[in-house]
């Protein structure tokens, strides 16, 4: 039996990496078994933050579903769609920012942060679209009535402010809409290649994508403990990347990797050795699925249309209701 409803997204910007899959896309995996889900790939709100240049956004498109597909995530048991394909989403944004106070969306912690981080990188994200993004992301979630939504700690001030929408809505015209809650997950941090988090910005990441040698070389050049020079110098596996990887990708062999570690018995290029055919082995099935997908491209794109499809039923049904309580 379903616990409830889910929505959650992910922008199309490219280059999906292995934190992403761990810190989010491994989790609906799981979460598809116990809820109903809808799970949307957002481009509009990647124009939020890149508006100039959208050439390369059918790609990236594209390369999102060959993510989630590969992962395992069913695109018959879930709703998997392309959210500007769904125009109830920029209708529901419209009507709701204008019952939104812009103070509100001033105060989210991350519209500023993200401002001056974006901003001193050059980009000019001082726009209407930007400010409104929680907006948008309210009216994702609320257009499938969705209770549940899977969130990251630094997204709980967007779900707060989405529950906050809803009751001025439901206040001024009527009850439509329930007040979706948080699901915190509590996934692990995963470093990049340098030991900083993984991030796109730093370079240091693992394409999720990455073939069985690109990872391989990947983990090569994983920074170690940077006092074990020699290989009969004792390590520290508490402060190596690598070790922290083992931890996620080869938990059973851990102890004895430690151990050997910290009497030099095992050398770092070894270690490695170890944990890239750990990790080969451990993402094989999503490599077959993704070289299935991958020689499919018109299955990729009938699976969204048929997600587009089913999702613009909901939030068809859901307008109406919207238009009739709003006197539209
Ligand atoms: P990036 O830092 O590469 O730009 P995003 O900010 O686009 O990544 O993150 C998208 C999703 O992936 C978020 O849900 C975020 O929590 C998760 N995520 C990103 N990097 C990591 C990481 N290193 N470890 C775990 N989860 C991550």
């Amino acid at each position: 039996m379903s616990k409830g409803r889910i929505f959650s997204g992910m922008q199309p910007s490219g280059k999906f990496h292995l934190g992403n899959y761990l810190g989010a896309l491994e989790n609906w995996v799981r979460l598809q078994h116990d809820y109903e889900c809808i799970f949307s790939i957002v481009d509009l709100h990647a124009l939020t933050s890149k508006y100039e240049d959208t050439r390369e956004l059918p790609e990236n498109i594209h390369n999102m579903a060959l993510d989630w597909l590969s992962a395992g995530l069913d695109p018959e048991k879930n709703i998997v769609f392309v959210q500007s394909q769904v125009k109830e989403h920029a209708e529901l944004h419209l009507l709701l920012s204008m019952m939104t106070p812009l103070s509100w969306l001033e105060r989210v912690p991350t519209y500023k942060d993200k401002l001056q981080q974006l901003g001193s990188q050059g980009k000019d994200i001082n726009t209407y679209g930007f400010l409104g993004y929680p907006v948008l992301m309210t009216a994702d979630i609320i257009l499938y009535k969705a209770d549940t939504v899977p969130v990251g700690e630094d997204q709980i001030p967007h779900l707060e402010l989405a529950r906050e929408i809803v009751r001025r809505f439901n206040h001024l015209y009527s009850p439509v809409f329930p007040e979706p809650q948080a699901k915190l997950s509590k996934a692990p941090l995963l470093p990049g290649i340098d030991g900083r988090k993984m991030s796109k910005s730093y370079g240091n990441e693992i394409p999720y994508a990455a073939s069985p040698d690109e990872l391989r070389a990947r983990v090569r050049l994983m920074v170690t403990d940077p006092q074990r020079i020699k290989k009969t110098d004792a390590g520290n596996p508490d402060v190596c990347t690598v070790h922290k990887f083992h931890k996620i990708f080869n938990l059973n062999q851990i102890d004895e990797i430690s151990q050997s570690c910290r009497q030099a018995g095992i050398g770092c290029v070894d270690c490695k050795k170890r944990l890239a055919e750990q990790m080969v082995i451990n993402l094989a099935d999503i490599h077959v699925r993704r070289s299935e997908y991958e020689a499919n491209p018109s299955r990729v794109k009938e699976i969204l249309a048929y997600g587009n499809e089913r999702a613009r039923k909901m939030a068809a049904a859901t307008m109406e209701e919207v238009r009739q309580a709003m006197n539209l």
